[in-house]
């Protein structure tokens, strides 16, 4: 049998659940030659990492996390999207296309949990590759969309550069206490603020107010419930975890290599079962 691999890629991965759920996914569909495994590249060697799995490993595809999702850029043919975000987060070694599945992987959680954000004011906090695709994905689908950022000069530089390559209009920099006072629909953490095992850490300041009837997306998973949903939840507002962004990116992905429609309910159960094992 020749076994057909595709796996993650970044620096480090050994804490991904990834494997569990796309393992789980080709189980269910019986595709019982297909493999997910992960492989660790260090940053300063991407280009030739990136050959190494494609013309010796054998690999038909790869998911990319930190700190390389910028990095394979100039290494693969991006697609639209990909380029417009100015990340890739999964590739395809049959025609070396690059693509950003986190952008649909967002929206689509966010139509799943009832929340439209068209003609909506959306603040993303952060400015790394997570917000760009959130930023990004919210102001096509039509949203108003504030980036604060801890780092100012940062937020100020991915609105710019959102509004020159991707043509966006109605997206802007602005301070957390400005945000704030203005009132939204939908605030989004981007940040790795809370995240295990800076559990403690959040990236709403203490003592600013929590926007009347706003909900809050917190686009880390681990742990289910970080203190960011917790301080929303206090104020009275709807807090949604991560998860479901992480397995519709991953569903996507696994669309792409396999051709096959992703079992989207086994994938969100080994996702579960695999973040419950490793604490
Ligand atoms: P990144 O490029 O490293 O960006 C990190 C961002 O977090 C920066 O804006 C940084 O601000 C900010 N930050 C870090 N620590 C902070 C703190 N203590 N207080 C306030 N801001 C802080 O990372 P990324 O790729 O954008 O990923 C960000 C998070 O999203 C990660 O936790 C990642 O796991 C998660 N994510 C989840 C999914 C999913 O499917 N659910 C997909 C993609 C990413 P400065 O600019 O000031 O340094």
């Amino acid at each position: 049998m020749m076994v057909k691999k595709v796996g993650l890629i970044g620096w480090p991965v050994a804490h991904s659940i990834s494997p569990a759920m796309h393992q789980a996914a080709f189980q269910a569909l019986g595709l019982h030659d297909w493999r997910y495994e992960l492989a660790p590249i260090p940053p300063d060697i991407v280009r030739q990492g990136l050959r190494a799995l494609r013309d010796e490993g054998g690999f038909i595809g790869v998911n990319v996390t930190i700190p390389l999702k910028q990095a394979v850029m100039p290494y693969v043919r991006p697609d639209e999207q990909a380029r417009a975000v100015g990340a890739v987060n999964t590739i395809d070694f049959r025609d070396n296309s690059g693509m950003n599945t986190d952008v649909d992987g967002f929206l689509d959680d966010l139509a799943a949990h009832g929340i439209a954000v068209a003609g909506e004011r959306v603040i993303v906090l952060g400015a790394g590759g997570a917000a760009r695709a959130a930023a990004y994905g919210l102001a096509r689908a039509g949203a108003e969309v504030i980036i604060v950022n801890r780092t100012f000069s940062r937020a100020q530089d991915l609105a710019a550069s959102l509004a020159s390559s991707a043509g966006l209009q109605h997206i802007t920099a602005q301070t957390l206490d400005e945000a704030a006072e203005q009132g939204a629909r939908l605030v989004v953490n981007c940040t790795s603020a809370g995240m295990w095992p800076q559990v403690e850490e959040t990236p709403w300041i203490e003592g600013v107010p929590f926007p009347a009837g706003a909900a809050a997306y917190d686009m880390v998973y681990r742990p289910s419930v970080t203190r960011f949903m917790r301080q929303v939840e206090a104020s009275g507002g709807q807090a949604i975890g991560g998860l479901g962004m992480l397995v519709r990116q991953g569903a996507a992905s696994f669309a792409r290599w396999t051709g096959q429609t992703p079992p989207l309910e086994v994938m969100f159960g080994a996702a579960r079962a695999a973040l419950a094992s490793s604490g």
